[in-house]
């Protein structure tokens, strides 16, 4: 078991929600040729849907142009309207699932492997409903700070969200280790907390730092994932 090019390290991106911070979020990932699955709530995908989160105003993005923009990266499900999902009937969290499935399919053109939580929470109802229509992974917010993925990749743990203290050390373990099975460095977060932490920097010195590197294969999750 390896990645492609024969690679036992591979790094990959997640960010949730749609929000106008990600065009420049797509712009850093493109400048450096890394990649990244966005997850979108496909009924909320309008500019009208925003939010202040700590004083910063959050808008999502109109669905037109929004092909064009993640081209390159991957497309997966994040719930139709953003529903703690385990809070819901059982018909509603299906309506949530395979609504935002459908649509997202025919807004990018695209089959949709994957799934992002929202909230980070589901439960078993959740997750039967995704075996039947053959997902292959739906990521939690419960971070490891390892690279370790386990089997179970309905309830996939990502290395660390962005705002780790931990980021950088990790980074640089990542990139000194010559591991002997396939390891994945899993980053999760929002683009508007670049915003809102005043961080961007920090985030452009990581994506420098991790990226073009020979032994590393750079892919969406479900290009990453398909090694398992
Ligand atoms: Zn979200």
């Amino acid at each position: 078991m390896y990645f492609p090019g024969k690679k036992m390290k591979a790094l990959t991106f997640s960010y949730d929600d749609g929000v106008e911070q990600d065009r420049r979020l797509v712009e850093l990932f493109n400048k450096n040729n890394l990649k990244c699955t966005f997850n979108l709530n496909s009924g909320l995908q309008s500019g009208a849907s925003h939010w202040e989160y700590n004083g910063t105003a959050i808008r999502r993005m109109n669905v037109q142009g929004l092909k064009e923009l993640y081209r390159g990266h991957e497309i997966a499900i994040h719930g139709l309207t953003h529903p703690r999902l385990e809070q819901q009937s059982t018909e509603t969290i299906l309506n949530e699932i395979v609504q935002d499935k459908i649509n997202l399919e025919r807004i990018f053109d695209c089959h949709i492997r994957g799934m992002a939580y929202p909230n980070g929470t589901y439960d078993d109802r959740v997750i039967k409903i995704l075996k039947d229509l053959n997902i292959k992974y739906a990521r939690t917010v419960e971070c490891t700070e390892d690279f370790y993925i386990g089997q179970n990749l309905l309830e996939l743990k990502p290395t660390c969200h962005h705002n780790s203290p931990k980021l950088m050390k990790l980074a640089e373990e990542f990139v000194n280790m010559k591991p002997t099975k396939p390891t994945i460095f899993y980053i999760w977060g929002h683009s508007y907390e670049f915003d809102v932490d005043n961080n961007w920097d920090m985030m452009e010195r990581f994506c420098a730092f991790v990226s073009n590197r020979d032994d590393i294969y750079y892919g969406t999750n479900y290009q990453v994932l398909s090694v398992f």
